[in-house]
């Protein structure tokens, strides 16, 4: 560990305006981007691609090789926004300059070595690897020292910036806990010190009795549009049971979570006969297990598709300055993704026309 460099390595600072946070991590910037290639049909249909550096046996940037792998597959993002080796560095110049420097470890996940699949595509069986992968991974990195969070999460689509078409996720660990988990941590604590029980276990048995903003259940979770979704077709994953973290899921739970992701994802596919985008990722305790009491499992689906395959809702001006704006109600959401099948739609369909989705 040398002297820390606030030009160039990981760090977080201050905003006293709004008492935030901003991530910065400027060594990123010549991080590989195969996301805004335009597939045709027939190269996305092939299920190796000898220039995807998340395929097996393929080099990586800086010329490590990807294994043979015939599942899953987990190593550290070469271009990673946060290193465990940061030095630390703090910055206080009075009130209104604040900074701190910020360790951490960023990982990929490859969820099938096959090219052309989503979580939309794969059996349940091949999810549910993907879901034992995570659970490990929580667990590996909770013992690693100066991990305070941890955040898994998927972009899926060029649209939501994903730099790589073949299917991945990513997980963040932090030497801080996020605003965004911090604000949840704060808000189901202290619901839990009204109420004695759990903000989202009162939500969802809510949900279950209005029958309005469900999607879809089965006996370990549900999936809601939430009554104060920002995003068009937004959904919130809730585990039935309470827990806190992917590692307390038992063996019913973790098959139960890989069904109702594929479930999702095909709800979502099958809005606008096109493989979504969205961004979508699980809010856990942070590591320190006695600082999070009431807190509820659950996962955030943010995909920004409006009424079309193209037609995108953006988060501009009024969103930007004053506050978040929907278009559609959560109810006529959660209406339309429980009435599409259930059912993967098959390519030789054309895309949905826009014409039977309400316009604004
Ligand atoms: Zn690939
Ligand atoms: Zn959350």
């Amino acid at each position: 560990m040398g002297q820390f460099e606030w030009g160039g390595q990981p760090h977080r600072r201050f905003n006293p305006l709004t008492k935030e946070w901003v991530l910065v991590s400027s060594q990123r910037t010549q991080r590989p981007w195969q996301g805004q290639v335009e597939l045709t049909s027939a190269e996305a249909a092939l299920s190796f691609d000898p220039q995807c550096y998340l395929c097996p046996g393929n080099a990586r940037a800086g010329g490590r090789k990807n294994p043979h792998y015939t599942s899953t597959f987990t190593f550290d993002n070469d271009f990673a926004a946060l290193r465990p080796d940061t030095p630390t560095g703090e910055l206080r110049d009075g009130e209104l300059l604040q900074a701190e420097s910020e360790a951490g470890q960023c990982r990929v996940v490859c969820f099938t070595p096959r090219h052309d699949l989503t979580l939309a595509r794969m059996s349940v069986r091949e999810i549910k690897s993907v879901v034992d992968t995570w659970c490990e991974e929580f667990s590996q990195l909770t013992s690693q020292p100066n991990v305070r969070s941890i955040q898994i999460f998927e972009n899926r689509g060029a649209m939501m910036g994903c730099s790589n078409p073949h299917p991945h996720g990513q997980i963040w660990a932090n030497e801080s806990v996020p605003d965004e988990l911090a604000r949840e941590v704060a808000t189901q604590q202290e619901y839990f010190a009204r109420h004695n029980s759990s903000l989202l276990e009162d939500y969802l048995r809510l949900e279950m009795k209005k029958q309005e903003r469900m999607v879809c259940a089965n006996e370990e979770f549900a999936v809601v549009v939430p009554f104060w979704a920002v995003w068009p077709y937004e959904t919130l994953l809730i585990s039935r049971r309470r827990i806190a973290s992917l590692p307390e899921l038992q063996e019913d739970e973790r098959n139960g979570l890989a069904q109702i992701l594929q479930e999702i994802t095909i709800r979502y596919d099958n809005l606008f006969k096109t493989s979504f985008p969205y961004t979508m990722g699980f809010h856990q305790r942070p590591t320190d297990s006695t600082a999070a009491p009431g807190f509820h499992f659950h996962a955030h689906y943010y995909p920004p598709l409006l009424r079309s395959a193209t037609v995108r809702k953006f988060m501009v001006g009024y969103e930007l300055l004053a506050m978040p704006q929907r278009d559609i109600t959560p109810e006529l959401a959660a209406k339309q993704l429980r009435e599409v099948p259930d059912r993967h739609y098959m390519e030789s369909e054309q895309p949905l026309a826009s014409s039977n989705i309400p316009k604004d």
